[in-house]
């Protein structure tokens, strides 16, 4: 363990190599330890917004005089990030508009540089725990190995002016490992707002069912118990959204991360069927009918994630596309079959972009009690869908409802994020604002 972790330890999963368990018992809402990131980095599109170095959410950050792009709370913040920020602050400078290495190659630019550093003061525990995270390289389909041939391409023109560029087979190695360990920080509502690494939760194996749940205080990670957990328990987290059914679920964890689940609820698939839920009519839909919808939305579910990548589509045609999908599959899939919620949230998005408050809310009160059912107790999914609802009904001065929506999501927040995390004493703001 890098960091102090009483109660927890490593110990070796049966079929699933090493993991964490409790040596004592935890209450849900507990915190079980908290882990520093070994290397982070904000997304582009939230510089501005959040400090560069501490990840503090404020508004007058002060920029970098030099290259005008990256903020800070003070000069203590930005001096503390200077190793960091001078991989890119002259580059950004030089390449202008042409300066647009993906996330991936930030993030691993940054864990060399810090390997390197560390490596100068001696080897410390936590690179052994970088080499130690789990590759695979050599299982990845073409699709991303082209991915990451791009990612290194990127680290050579990007980078290579003031980092030395490891030779390619330890780079694939590298890109292979960050793209299996890392996490997305995301805020409050679930938005992305950059990428980091943390050995000691990437020790933590997955369930459908997990027993803790990661949020995050500025840039370090925060594990609570979301069940409670007796001694001996192992700490089971979700990599995936649990929101699909069980082969979807286990199809996403084989694409990314190489192994099938075999938890409780991927046995028994108690959920599989509210999931799956089909339109009542006086005739029984026929089986084929069924499955062939479940194709039809899997299809549109991978177009729009393209479309909505690639960003070139104008969100009127992604909307569009949204109400498309939701008509033809409607005809067969109650409004609370996840291939429904999944692209009435998508919908939702595209309206709160557009700043439609009424689109946003009527997809968004769609997807609520659905979400509550079939996620697990104490999930972000749902307790970010209350916020943005909240926020929603108090844009538009509906009180009562927004009072009681965010009241929904500080209960599973208080739980999920600890009661004096900086996202709650803003919400008992909001509550008290009114
Ligand atoms: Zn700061
Ligand atoms: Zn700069
Ligand atoms: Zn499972």
């Amino acid at each position: 363990m890098t960091g102090s972790m009483e109660g927890v330890e490593r110990f070796d999963s049966p079929g699933k190599g090493r993991g964490l368990r409790v040596t004592r018992a935890f209450k849900v809402g507990e915190l079980l330890f908290s882990c520093p990131a070994y290397s982070y980095v904000l997304s582009v599109k939230e510089r501005g917004c959040y400090c560069e170095f501490c990840f503090n959410r404020k508004e007058g950050l002060a920029r970098c005089g030099k290259c005008k792009k990256a903020f800070y709370c003070n000069a203590k913040c930005q001096k503390g990030d200077w190793p960091m920020h001078k991989l890119e602050c002259s580059a950004m400078l030089a390449f202008g508009e042409n300066w647009c290495p993906s996330e991936m190659s930030r993030l691993v630019a940054r864990i060399l540089a810090k390997k390197k550093t560390q490596k100068e003061r001696c080897a410390s525990e936590k690179i052994l725990l970088i080499g130690e995270m789990q590759s695979h390289a050599e299982d990845e389909d073409n699709e991303k190995r082209e991915m990451s041939e791009a990612d290194i391409a990127g680290m050579h023109r990007f980078y290579s002016k003031h980092l030395e560029v490891p030779e390619h087979k330890d780079l694939v190695t590298l890109f292979s490992q960050v793209a299996c360990n890392g996490f997305t920080i995301e805020d409050d509502e679930l938005s992305h707002i950059g990428t980091a690494v943390y050995p000691d939760v990437a020790l933590i194996n997955h369930s459908c069912l997990p027993s803790v749940i990661v949020t995050y205080k500025g840039t370090s990670a925060e594990i609570r118990a979301v069940q409670d957990m007796k001694p001996g328990d192992e700490v089971l987290i979700s990599y995936i959204d649990l929101l699909y059914p069980t082969d979807d679920r286990n199809n996403r964890l084989r694409e990314s991360y190489y192994f099938t689940c075999e938890c409780q609820e991927c046995k028994c698939k108690s959920k599989d069927k509210a999931k799956l839920k089909v339109r009542k009519q006086s005739d029984p839909i026929e089986p084929d009918v069924i499955s062939n919808m479940v194709r039809y939305a899997r299809k549109t579910i991978r177009e729009f994630r393209a479309l909505n990548l690639d960003s070139v589509a104008p969100p009127s045609e992604l909307l569009e596309m949204c109400e498309q999908s939701l008509e033809e599959m409607g005809a067969v899939f109650d409004d609370a079959n996840v291939y429904m919620l999944h692209m009435m949230y998508q919908a939702m998005g595209v309206c709160l972009y557009m700043e439609d408050p009424d689109g946003a809310i009527r997809y968004g009160e769609k997807i609520l009690r659905p979400y509550s059912q079939l996620y697990p107790p104490y999930s972000l999914n749902v307790s970010s869908m209350y916020l943005k609802l909240g926020r929603l009904y108090m844009g538009l001065d509906r009180h009562s409802a927004g009072m009681k929506a965010l009241k929904k999501a500080m209960a599973i927040m208080e739980v999920a994020h600890g009661k004096d995390h900086s996202y709650l004493i803003e919400l008992r703001k909001e509550i008290a604002r009114k």
